[in-house]
């Protein structure tokens, strides 16, 4: 039997509200544009095309937010309020039907940008991973399980209690059992994975000391504060 070199870790993992067991994470899939304002306000049109996709590292992943550390490199860090979904079953090459019996449960997440990264790659055509992947780069709230992905709700982000984001998960530009069908056209997503399905208007800058609210009706509440460097 072949040993490994160094001890194999834990996954991230998330709660799972009322349960004791947690749901293990194995990859971090996000969506770039799916709300129609928060297309226009980064200089792209909304016109109906293809979703596209980039990636966090698992260990992106901050559970049920807390302390995160202002990240390295950046003068502009950004919050981003998105409705996230768990998978509980295999998807490849899925309808959107049999995409949204595959959902685990939901829960509200950031997806912190380091837009000044971003940007400079987005100038270069270069990746977009400094700009959207580091310690730091995924609070996720606890899971909530569901029987099907939310349609509509609304969602929220509020800095230091003055709401930031304020948007409606029916204006999504492609519904959620819609991205994941589409995503499934490109990975065989399976359990462990997280899609972080896009944010609305409303994204900008936060500072060390910033608390940071998220929230999403009837799914869950996150709270962030920014701390200093490690
Ligand atoms: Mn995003």
């Amino acid at each position: 039997m072949t040993a490994y070199l160094f001890g194999p870790v834990a996954p991230p993992a998330l709660p799972v509200v009322g349960e004791t067991g947690l749901y293990p994470v194995r990859r971090i899939f996000c969506v770039g544009r799916n709300y129609a304002a928060h297309a226009r306000e980064m200089g792209g049109d909304p016109v109906i095309e293809p979703p596209f996709y980039f990636t966090k590292c698992a260990t992106d992943l901050v559970p049920e937010g807390g302390a995160i550390a202002y990240p390295p490199a950046t003068a502009n860090f950004h919050h981003e309020v998105e409705l996230v979904v768990a998978l509980a079953a295999p998807l490849f090459q899925s309808d959107p039907g049999q995409a949204a019996k595959a959902v685990f449960g939901q829960a509200v997440g950031i997806d912190f940008t380091r837009r000044d990264l971003q940007t400079i790659a987005k100038k270069a055509g270069r990746p977009w991973d400094l700009g959207k992947s580091f310690d730091g780069a995924a609070p996720v709230s606890a899971l909530r399980r569901c029987t099907a992905p939310a349609t509509r709700g609304a969602i929220r982000l509020a800095v230091n209690g003055e709401t930031r984001q304020q948007g409606e998960i029916a204006d999504m530009i492609w519904p959620v059992a819609e991205l994941l069908a589409h995503l499934s056209q490109y990975h065989r997503l399976d359990v462990g994975d997280l899609i972080f399905t896009g944010t609305p208007d409303g994204v900008g800058p936060v500072v060390i000391g910033d608390r940071i609210d998220a929230e999403i009706d009837t799914i869950g509440h996150l709270s962030v504060m920014v701390t200093t460097p490690r």
